[in-house]
């Protein structure tokens, strides 16, 4: 079998535990990333990198370090399928492209250390990251799994494919010349031929997922935020060069048409999904498409909105789709359409990726199900759980405490106290 770039890594990283050390943590409940209720109490032991077992049903090891985390909630360290970490959080559309060229690439990767480290601090061990500029998002990745820097296990793309003037066309809205050729890189094609080329050049340079903005979106500035972008031949290029690649492949999708083209070509997930229709829904239930609706973006749009900060086209773009999600997560939650966790992180500032619990839980999801949608789902999403996601023996301990009941308040999600990845404590604040 060959393995990914990302799957050799795990597997390698895997096979050197940090330490022989015994950890066992107990705590008043554990969630195990699977079930459809909490166990009572909680208990997971931990040796080196991986967890030796769950429940209280073994007897424990002698001279284990004991943690006991009291009136709180194990869990499976939380995903996020919807990362930016190489941007800067709070994106504004125009503002946020002059920041993006007053910057040195050195200056915008030592800020992208800090946003890695508040997304592991605030729980996510593992991100899935859709798109960057300068390939700050790979050396992230690198510089995490080399251990020069603290953050999440990453998933990511390079720069996200795109058609010329489309969402992902960094010089959109640009005068002509001006920002070529350095912010025209080979992910903006057109044509099935130079789509298959972007993929190959992704993966060439250290993408390990590919992103496609098959509609326009909300923060460039001359697309609508729902044309299809790209054509159906386009997309099912780009489908089979990244599942022949052993790539998984995202959508950018706000319109109803665009989607069901990405849905139609196999892609693994829609990301946002704004405006989709009953019949996009129900072709993604038919296909097992998994749906990442990103509430936390227009949440983090709605400030710059409110205080007129947005260019005029974009701020119709806003309320257009603000106007249009609430409709389309519900009724998507409601069919049981398989709803993967991912926040759009960068759109709104980097850290708070867990207020999409709170959205998911509002839009109708059980708590649950929404703590099922950032672990066991998002691990399947990502193609990660044999090692990932659930909390079980022999998988990697990658463990988070919150305070409280989840069930009870989802927004004690909000509030994580205890995080584990790859069995070494990155906090502990109880
Ligand atoms: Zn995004």
């Amino acid at each position: 079998m060959l393995l990914s770039r990302f799957q050799a890594l795990v597997l390698l990283c895997a096979a050197v535990p940090v330490s022989a050390q015994t950890i066992v943590l107990k705590a008043a409940r554990l969630f195990d990333g699977k079930a459809d209720k909490l166990q009572s109490p909680g208990l997971v032991v931990v040796t080196g990198q991986r967890i030796e077992s769950v429940g209280t049903g073994s007897e424990l090891p002698a001279n284990a370090q004991v943690i006991d985390l009291g009136d709180a909630t194990l869990l499976p360290g939380f995903m996020d399928a919807h990362t930016h970490l190489g941007y800067p959080g709070g994106g504004d559309g125009p503002t946020f492209l002059i920041r993006m060229l007053q910057q040195t690439v050195a200056e915008r990767t030592l800020a992208s250390s800090v946003s890695a480290r508040l997304t592991l601090q605030a729980g996510f061990t593992t991100v899935r990251d859709l798109g960057g500029m300068d390939f700050i998002n790979v050396g992230l990745r690198e510089g995490i799994n080399k251990g020069h820097i603290e953050g999440p296990r990453m998933q990511t793309t390079a720069y996200s494919i795109g058609s010329t003037g489309g969402h992902c066309d960094p010089t959109n809205g640009t005068r002509f010349g001006v920002l070529q050729p350095e912010l025209s890189p080979p992910a903006i094609a057109n044509g099935p031929d130079a789509i298959r080329a972007a993929v190959r050049w992704n993966h060439k340079y250290g993408a390990d997922v590919i992103k496609v903005c098959a509609t326009g979106g909300v923060l460039s500035l001359v697309d609508d935020v729902d044309s299809p972008q790209l054509t159906q031949e386009e997309l099912n290029a780009l489908v089979d060069q990244s599942h022949t690649m052993k790539l998984r492949a995202a959508a950018h999708a706000h319109g109803a048409e665009g989607a069901k083209r990405a849905i139609r070509a196999g892609i693994d997930s829609i990301e946002h999904g704004s405006f989709m229709d009953d019949e996009a829904l129900r072709l993604m239930i038919q296909k097992g498409t998994f749906y990442v609706p990103t509430l936390m973006a227009l949440e983090g749009v709605k400030p710059s909105l409110a205080a007129g900060r947005l260019d005029p086209h974009i701020a119709k773009k806003a309320r257009l789709a603000i106007d249009a999600i609430d409709a389309t997560a519900r009724k998507a939650i409601s069919m049981g359409v398989r709803i993967a966790f991912g926040t759009d992180a960068a759109v709104y500032p980097h850290g708070m990726n867990a207020g999409e619990f709170r959205l998911l839980v509002a839009h109708g999801m059980k708590p649950i199900a929404a703590l099922r949608a950032a672990t066991s789902v998002d691990a399947e999403l990502l193609g990660l759980s044999d090692r990932l996601g659930t909390l079980q023996a022999g998988k990697i301990a990658d463990i988070i405490a919150v305070p409280g009941d989840p069930l009870q308040d989802i927004r004690v999600t909000e509030r994580v106290m205890f995080v584990m990845k790859e069995g070494k404590i990155y906090r502990n604040t109880k």
